[in-house]
């Protein structure tokens, strides 16, 4: 047992949640308390607009063993579920999200497989996204098909919702990065791990907070953070277009020599949008890499925490 006795950490990152939050709070101890644990819930309210956080104090009279995190702004949910995961002292931790979305009714059967398995991570795979929209289906998959292709792991189905062991808690505190990307970090991370499905329940209450720009930036930097392929791509392109520059240069210095040298317009304006656009492409990639750069060598904190339902320091929450 570890000095805190506690034995399973539940996370949940929540922003704006205010309206449904006691009621899914609840609803999480429910069960978690059917796995017979001493378990403690850290609950980070992500820079809420709304009541989130007075939820939150008062949520606490009925549930003991609940402890809040008050992050300074939004930060985002990667940010959120670290300040959650550097706080929680169990031997298991399980993430998940507080719309009831994540499925409650697994958390007996991820604990006790826990328990009984031996693994390290239990992973919750979405069944179906028969719900989700025909184009948010098809971004899924080109994006996952990159990050098979490129970084040779399949996170096809991955979701936020999942139980760590302590060590692989450990291990993830190690990985330095400012960018994160949960779902990639874990399973870079190795260990023995289970899937479980689930299906996704619809949302209580209110709309996800992802809009198509927030997921296309997220998916850009998981690529970046992830593997350095684009930039190989870059260099194959350039070797490619120069076999094509010097085929054509033979081409246009014959051409010349015999004379017929003034056909060829289409060539050249395709040409040039061919090779503009590929150069665009190039630094647009290179661009990405150094705004990754640029943000892991800032060393910033990755969140700022301005309260805690526990007496400590603001400065300690900078620490981190
Ligand atoms: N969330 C957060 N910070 C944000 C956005 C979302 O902590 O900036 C929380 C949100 O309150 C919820 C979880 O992350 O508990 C998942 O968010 P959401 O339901 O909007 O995403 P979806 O389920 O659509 O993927
Ligand atoms: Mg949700």
């Amino acid at each position: 047992m570890n000095p805190s006795g506690v034995e399973v950490s539940v996370v949940i990152p929540v922003w704006n949640e205010a309206k449904h939050l006691s009621q899914s709070l609840k609803t999480i101890v429910t069960f978690i308390q059917k796995a017979n644990c001493c378990f403690e819930l850290i609950v980070v309210d992500d820079g809420s607009t709304d009541d989130t956080w007075k939820i939150i104090t008062l949520a606490r009279d009925e549930i003991p063993e609940l402890e809040g995190i008050r992050l300074s702004r939004n930060f985002g949910k990667e940010r959120a579920l670290c300040a959650g995961l550097e706080h929680a002292r169990g031997l298991a931790v399980i993430v998940m999200d507080g719309d009831l979305q994540h499925p409650p009714d697994l958390i007996p059967q991820m604990i006790d497989q826990w328990r009984t398995k031996g693994v390290k991570i239990i992973e919750c795979v979405k069944k179906s996204r028969s719900k989700e929209s025909i184009g948010y289906r098809l971004g899924t998959k080109i994006f996952y098909g990159l990050i098979k292709k490129l970084a040779r792991q399949d996170l096809h189905g991955a979701s936020d919702f999942k139980l760590l062991d302590r060590v692989v808690v450990e291990a993830w505190a190690k990985m330095p990065e400012r960018i994160t990307f949960f779902r990639g970090m874990t399973a870079w991370l190795g260990f023995p791990r289970v899937e479980l499905e689930f299906d996704v329940a619809p949302r209580i209450d209110g709309k996800t907070s992802w809009s198509h720009i927030t997921l296309v930036n997220l998916a850009l930097h998981a690529v970046v953070a992830f593997t350095s392929w684009p930039l190989r791509l870059v260099t194959i392109l350039g070797m490619l277009s120069f076999v094509g520059a010097v085929l054509l240069g033979i081409q246009t210095l014959y051409m010349k020599f015999v004379g017929i040298a003034v056909t060829g317009f289409t060539t050249v304006i395709l040409l040039l949008l061919c090779m503009n656009s590929m150069i665009m492409l190039s630094i647009g990639i290179l661009g990405e890499y150094i705004a990754a750069i640029y943000d892991e060598v800032k060393g910033r904190p990755r969140y700022v925490v301005s309260q805690r339902t526990w007496a400590q320091s603001i400065d300690e929450g900078l620490a981190h």
